[in-house]
């Protein structure tokens, strides 16, 4: 097993029980970090950010120092704005980070503001973390009382106002540009892209960094200890620790910093140190490798770093890190059908694909279970996915405007390719079902629409 002893980056101060407090903040090093930032120009801090290679741990992967660049020259104001809105299920990191150690991130948003050049930064925490919003919203006002945060900093020509904002708790503001149309007072919907890059055009129409909560708390280490300590940790293409939330069916779930690239899904899910192995020491049937968008893993795949790069190329992605693991007792289609019920409830309903369906899966799926399902069924799932993602590939193509459509796809996909027979099974408990239906999964009954493959194209709509 590969299992280092790097440093803890983002949760060094887990193990104090007012790891949230200023007073234990500054008595392990915080705000040392600002201090050093401030001594240096702000592009200096933007380069040694981008030679760290801190890739964003939101989901997308995209390389944080080489984003703060992308922000026209001369147009100002812009506005740093952080991602706090975790909400992808299985995913609760970030949570954490809030809650255990709001100072980091709050100095993490002092560097990149710095670096950036903004002087407004806004903080959007999801609506039901209510803790979360306890504790930054007192560690702001220590920070402003301390003058970390406030008008000339230590001393110095910056100058910064952090607002917090307390979200209504709808998955799709996780999507930055759905994000930024909630902070203006809209409802929380995606815009068009082109030309709404938010670094280019984000808040009120602004150039806008947005940076997720986790990406923004390894900054202060990265400028503390330089972008040589933090890209000697992890993979070539993959650096420094990355957080890892486990949950499902293993014995220990819990949040997991871990060297990032080098260790393997194996693991973390059997390591004793981390999720201990399947619970009741049953077998594993199936793993969501990177939140419930991500395409399924199974038993061949445990071997794989969580690396991005490798986990990409094997079908899938680790996504927001959430690993959630299924044991031999799960039923797939009901699993299939959580994560789908997840996406159709979320749905914004700006685009028809995803609006309608999202709805259109849930709803097959739902009759399925009940024992109503049809043989025809799990054609008519494949083509209501292919109208939603066409050609049913990955990484996805989609109809929608954003990428919720086709994260209700992937459950799909990932449950009819492996488990078909689950499908044909409670097909077969409907005597109304039409058509003969294999309820052993050995296929020797299944009818010609059944044997379509799950990559068929057409149909897009
Ligand atoms: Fe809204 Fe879904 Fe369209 Fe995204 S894909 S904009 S969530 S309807």
């Amino acid at each position: 097993m590969a299992i280092t002893d790097a440093p803890k980056i983002v949760t060094s101060r887990f193990r104090y029980d007012d790891a949230h407090t200023l007073a234990r903040y500054e008595a392990t090093g915080g705000y040392q970090a600002l201090r050093k930032a401030l001594a240096m120009p702000p592009a200096a801090v933007v380069e040694e950010v981008k030679a760290a290679s801190l890739l964003g741990r939101g989901g997308a992967g995209f390389p944080a120092g080489v984003k703060w660049g992308f922000c026209p020259p001369g147009v100002w104001p812009r506005y740093l704005v952080v991602n706090g809105d975790e909400s992808e299920p299985g995913t609760y990191k970030d949570r954490l980070l809030m809650e255990r150690d709001p100072h980091q991130i709050i100095e993490g948003v002092l560097i990149a503001s710095y670096a950036v050049g903004c002087s407004q930064a806004f903080l959007y925490v999801r609506g039901e973390m209510a803790l979360a919003q306890e504790r930054i919203a007192a560690a702001l006002n220590e920070a402003y009382a301390a003058g970390y945060v406030g008008r000339n900093i230590l001393g110095s020509e910056f100058s910064l106002d952090i607002v917090l904002h307390w979200g209504a708790g709808a998955y799709i503001v996780g999507e930055e540009t759905a994000l930024i149309e909630s902070l203006e007072g809209e409802r929380g919907m995606p815009r068009l892209k082109p030309p709404y890059f938010p670094a280019a055009k984000g808040l009120y129409l602004q150039p806008t960094i947005v940076n997720n909560i986790e990406t923004l708390s390894n900054v202060p280490w990265i400028v503390a200890n330089g972008a040589e300590a933090f890209s000697a940790l992890g993979a070539e293409t993959s650096k420094g620790t990355r957080l890892f939330a486990v949950s499902g069916h293993v014995a220990n779930p819990g949040v997991f910093e871990v060297e990032y690239g080098v260790t393997t899904f194996r693991d973390l899910i059997y390591a004793p140190v981390y999720a201990g192995g399947i619970r009741g020491d049953r077998q594993l049937k199936a793993f969501i490798p990177g939140g419930a968008s991500s395409p399924w893993f199974f038993e061949e795949h445990l071997d794989l770093p969580l690396e991005k790069v490798t986990v990409d190329r094997a079908g899938s992605m680790l996504g927001s890190g959430a690993i959630v693991v299924m044991d031999e007792t799960t039923d797939a289609v009901r699993a299939c059908h959580r994560v789908v019920r997840f996406f159709a409830a979320e749905s914004c309903g700006k685009c028809t694909p995803c609006r309608e369906g999202t709805t259109w899966l849930e709803r097959i799926l739902k009759r399925i279970l009940d024992g109503q399902g049809r043989a025809s069924d799990l054609e008519l799932l494949l083509d209501v996915a292919d109208n939603i993602s066409p050609g049913i590939t990955w990484p996805p193509k989609q109809t929608t405007i954003c990428p919720l459509g086709p994260s209700a796809v992937s459950p799909v996909a990932s449950a009819i390719r492996r488990f078909r027979h689950e499908f044909e099974a409670h097909i077969a408990r409907n005597p109304n079902a039409g058509g003969a239906v294999d309820a052993t999964g050995s296929g020797a009954a299944r009818p010609a629409a059944l044997e379509t493959p799950v990559t068929f194209g057409g149909h897009h709509g």
